[in-house]
């Protein structure tokens, strides 16, 4: 069954769309714990950082290149907090890895 990002991704459900590549999403958090709370998806369903390997790393230095331009574009830049939870005792509710970036200024 396809994570509630990829039907995001997929149009099926709406949401607060920033950004968007051939790579990655970025929305913003329906619940937001902060002033600007974003997350950056990779549109290929990958469930954890923990099932980051050589095949797929190429995608972290992706989201933190976007997370870098956005937090500029938003001018947030000079402050804010990048988190990765990391399974269901790691926090993780959405079983497809994101990034928040969470920002108050
Ligand atoms: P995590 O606990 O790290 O898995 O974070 C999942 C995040 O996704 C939470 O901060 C939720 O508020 C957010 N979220 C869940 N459903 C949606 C949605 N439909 N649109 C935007 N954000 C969502």
């Amino acid at each position: 069954m396809s994570s509630i990002f990829t039907k995001i991704i997929e149009r099926e459900i709406p949401a607060d769309i920033e950004y968007e590549d051939e790579d990655v999403i970025v929305i913003h958090d329906i619940a937001p714990q902060a002033k600007h709370h974003l997350l950056i998806i990779p549109k290929k369903e990958i469930a954890t950082l923990d099932d980051i390997d050589e095949t797929n790393e190429y995608i972290l230095r992706h989201m933190f290149e976007v997370a870098r331009t956005i937090t500029r574009k938003k001018g947030i830049s000079q402050g804010y907090k990048a988190q990765f939870n990391v399974g269901k005792d790691g926090g993780q509710e959405v079983m497809h890895l994101h990034l928040h970036i969470l920002s108050d200024i």
